[in-house]
C-alpha cells in the first residue's frame, strides 16, 4: 500500500531511552532548565535556538516528555509535528486562534461535538469576531461555495462525526478548501488509527486524547498534528496561542499517556472488532442502528475506501429509540439489570459507554441545530468497549432487548 500503516509510523518513529539507559524514557518533570552559558539563554528567547528542540526553556513552551508523547501522534498521524495540550478544547481553540485572524472566517461541519460548536457559535464571535458558516457536509457543492476566497481561513470538520457517525470524504473535502486557499483541520477523535485525515491531505489533526487515545477514562488531554511551523508559530513567544493562552500538559500526564500508545492500535481493532458484530445483531432484531461500518450506513462506500486496513470501521454505534424516554430505558435496564455497559458520556474506554446524545453532549445545539445535524431525540450513542467476552457482553444486551420489547427475559 501507498499509504503508510499508522502503527508501522509509530514503530518507526524515535525511540526515547531513560537517564539510566531504560527502556522508558524518564519523565522530566522539571518546570525550568538550566543553561551551562549565559549567553544560551540570550540566543534561546531570541529565537536563534528554540527551534532546535535539544534546548529547553520552561515548561510552558516544549517540554522533553511532552515532546516524546507528541511525537509518538506525529507519527501515528503523519505529520510532520505535533504538540500535547491541557484537553480537546484547548487544542481546537489554540488552532482556531492561530490560524484565524481577527474578523475572521470559518466554514465547519453542522455535525459537530457540542463543545465545539458551542465555541464557533457563541464564544469566537464574542471574543474575536470569528464568524462560522455551518454545512452539510455531504454537500460539496454548498462546501464549496460557503468559503470565500481570501476571507475564509479554516475548513474544519471530524472525520467520523459526534454523534451521528457521519463520515467526511477528506480526500475531496481538502482539495476544495486548499483549492480557495484555506486551512483544513479535522477532529479525528473518533477513528484514530481508523483514519489518517492528514495522510489524505488534512493541514491539521485534533485529537481529543481523553477517549480512544487514553482509553482509560481517567485524563482529559489533547492534541494537535501538523507542520512544524504550525507546532512552531504557536509556541512563538509574541504570538503564539499555546505559550500564550497557556493550555499545557503535564509531563507527569504525558509519561502516562505516552505508555499507552503502543496498544492503541490493538485497541482500535478490538473496539471495531465488537462494534460491527454488535451494530449486524442489533440490526437483525430490527433495531435502527446507525454504524458506518454497516452496508446500509450511507458512508460505507466511502469509509470502505478510505480507512486504513486491519482497524475496522471505529468503535462507536448509535442505536435510534425515537424517543428519550424509550433512549433512557434502554439504557437503564442494559446498565442497572443486564450490565451491557455505563450509563455516561465521553468514549474509548474498556467498558462500553451509553448516553442519549440530545439531552447530553450536543444539549448545547438548540432544537433546529440538532435537526440539521440529524441527531434525533431518542438517538442513543454508544462507545462499545471490549471487557468480558464478546459472546457474554451480547447475550447481556439481549437479555435487555428480551425486556425492553417484550416486557420479559425471553431465556
Ligand atoms: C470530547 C471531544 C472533544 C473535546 O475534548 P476534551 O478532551 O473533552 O476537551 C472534541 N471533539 C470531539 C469529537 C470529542 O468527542
Amino acid at each position: 500500500s501507498l499509504v503508510e500503516d499508522p502503527v508501522a509510523a509509530l514503530a518507526n518513529a524515535r525511540h526515547e531511552f531513560g537517564e539510566h539507559g531504560g527502556v522508558n524514557m524518564s519523565i522530566e518533570a522539571s518546570a525550568t532548565f538550566t543553561v551551562m552559558e549565559p549567553s544560551t539563554m540570550r540566543r534561546m528567547f531570541a529565537g536563534e535556538l528554540s527551534h532546535d528542540r535539544d534546548f529547553f526553556i520552561y515548561s510552558r513552551h516544549f517540554n522533553p516528555t511532552v515532546l516524546n508523547l507528541s511525537r509518538k501522534l506525529a507519527a501515528i498521524e503523519g505529520t510532520e509535528a505535533a504538540y500535547c495540550t491541557a484537553s480537546g478544547m484547548s487544542a481546537i481553540s489554540s488552532v482556531l486562534l492561530q490560524l484565524c485572524s481577527n474578523n475572521g472566517h470559518v466554514v465547519a461541519s453542522h455535525s459537530l461535538y457540542g463543545g465545539t460548536h458551542a465555541l464557533l457559535t457563541h464564544f469566537l464571535p464574542r471574543t474575536s469576531n470569528i464568524t462560522t458558516t455551518f454545512v452539510d457536509l455531504r454537500d460539496l457543492v454548498a462546501v464549496k461555495e460557503a468559503i470565500v476566497e481570501g476571507k475564509t481561513n479554516v475548513l474544519y470538520f471530524e472525520a467520523v462525526s459526534n454523534p451521528t457517525l457521519t463520515v467526511a470524504n477528506v480526500p475531496e473535502l481538502c482539495r476544495i478548501a486548499h483549492d480557495k486557499g484555506a486551512t483544513v483541520v479535522v477532529d479525528n477523535t473518533f477513528a484514530p488509527m481508523v483514519l489518517s485525515p492528514a495522510r489524505m491531505g488534512a493541514d491539521v489533526v485534533i485529537h481529543s486524547i481523553s477517549k480512544f487515545v487514553s482509553g482509560g477514562a481517567d485524563i482529559i488531554a489533547g492534541a494537535v498534528c501538523g507542520s512544524a511551523s504550525l507546532i512552531n508559530s504557536m509556541m512563538d513567544l509574541h504570538d503564539g496561542s499555546l505559550l500564550l493562552l497557556g493550555p499545557t500538559m503535564n509531563a507527569k500526564v504525558a509519561f502516562e499517556l505516552s505508555e499507552r500508545i503502543p496498544h492503541l492500535g490493538l485497541r482500535m481493532k478490538e473496539h471495531s472488532n465488537r462494534a460491527i458484530v454488535y451494530a449486524t445483531r442489533m440490526k437483525k432484531l430490527g433495531m435502527k442502528v446507525i454504524y458506518p461500518g454497516l452496508e446500509d450506513h450511507p458512508d460505507n462506500m466511502l469509509l470502505k475506501s478510505i480507512a486504513n486496513k486491519e482497524y475496522g470501521y471505529g468503535g462507536m454505534l448509535c442505536v435510534d429509540m425515537e424517543s428519550e424516554e424509550r433512549a433512557n430505558k434502554l439504557m437503564d435496564i442494559l446498565q442497572n439489570v443486564t450490565r451491557f455497559g455505563l450509563m455516561a458520556v465521553s468514549l474509548g474506554y474498556h467498558e462500553t459507554l451509553m448516553s442519549c446524545s440530545g439531552s447530553s453532549t450536543s444539549s448545547e445545539l438548540n432544537e433546529e441545530e440538532k435537526g440539521l445535524a440529524g441527531i434525533s431525540p431518542g438517538l442513543v450513542r454508544m462507545s462499545i468497549g471490549y471487557s468480558g467476552t464478546l459472546e457474554q457482553k451480547w447475550s447481556q444486551f439481549e437479555k435487555a432487548f428480551s425486556i425492553m420489547w417484550l416486557g420479559h427475559d425471553s431465556k
